[in-house]
């Protein structure tokens, strides 16, 4: 297994006070402010930590709802270090090809977006662990659970919560010892955060995903139409093909793919709501965990197209 870092960012957006080029932020929405970072050891134990305040450089004026939640005043903004030596530190500290986890699927995406942004050349490979959607998975059974907050684990875990909540640090070692936890049964029944964690770990430099809307004539089939076309990876433009299947009558269809360089693919299409012409939404994702094949509903009604505004 690859070093596993739990990480936590606190990051600062956009305020009504500040004037920013709209051309810089659409490059960088969300601009980290702290990191924290706990490393884990081959048991998932938390072994050393790495706790450091970012002084921004485009969102220099502390939005209110973050000073709010983080409890961070616009003084202490002055005091971090600048991005570009703290994320050398934090790559340092996390060592070669890591896997940073960290709750949620934000912070690679905003960590990415600001080392793009502060040009750091060449950006170290890392790659991307969702903790809640292990947390679902293990602890709650459940492939669904994604809007869980850690308050909501510690809870069902029954864990002490006696860590201030929005700080960096607190909620990067609350992530893990909630990985941890998570793990212990399997652990013990004798599972490796290899094998228990390896269909978890995902690469956040790949785009995962692909979303189209088609509109259908009245009379088309839309299993029969998701059957005869064509389908590409989002990562690398692969044909991708797989056996649909109606999961709800007229409703949704789930079909599995595989490209042979990035795994499997989920193939998902949903009938679009308030839509004035029949349509169906699909969507092409590279899954951020294993697979999860849903079980169609028992075919009851026929497939009928129902005219919203009839
Ligand atoms: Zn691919």
């Amino acid at each position: 297994m690859r070093n596993l870092i739990v990480i936590d960012l606190e990051w600062n957006t956009a305020s009504r006070k500040l004037k920013v080029d709209p051309e810089l932020a659409a490059k960088m929405p969300f601009e980290i402010i702290e990191i924290g970072a706990v490393k884990l050891d081959d048991r998932l134990a938390p072994v050393e930590t790495f706790h450091r305040r970012v002084r921004p450089q485009l969102y220099t004026q502390l939005q209110y709802h973050i000073a709010q939640v983080t409890g961070r005043t616009q003084q202490s903004l002055g005091e971090g270090k600048p991005f570009a030596s703290v994320a050398a530190d934090l790559f340092d500290f996390a060592g070669e090809d890591p896997v940073f986890a960290s709750w949620g699927t934000s912070d690679p995406d905003v960590l990415l977006s600001n080392l793009v942004f502060h040009a750091m050349n060449p950006i170290p490979a890392f790659g991307a662990l969702n903790v809640q959607a292990v947390f679902s998975n293990f602890a709650e059974g459940t492939t669904r659970g994604n809007q869980r907050s850690i308050e909501y684990a510690l809870d069902f875990l029954r864990m002490e919560k006696d860590l201030p909540f929005h700080e960096a640090l607190s909620d990067a070692l609350y992530a893990a010892r909630i990985l941890q936890t998570t793990l212990k049964p399997e652990q013990e029944a004798g599972g490796t955060p290899a094998s228990l964690l390896g269909g978890f770990v995902y690469d956040p430099f790949l785009n995962r995903q692909l979303e189209e809307r088609v509109e259908l004539g009245k009379d088309v089939q839309v299993t029969e139409y998701l059957r005869n076309r064509s389908y590409a990876c989002p990562a690398c433009g692969r044909p991708v093909s797989g056996d649909w299947l109606e999961i709800n009558p007229g409703k949704s269809w789930f079909a599995a793919g595989v490209c042979p360089e990035h795994g499997d693919i989920e193939l998902t299409a949903k009938r679009a709501r308030r839509s004035r012409v029949p349509a169906i939404m699909i969507r092409i994702r590279i899954p951020q965990g294993p697979l999860f094949i849903p079980q169609p509903a028992s075919q009851k009604e026929p497939l009928v197209w129902v005219d919203p505004d009839a």
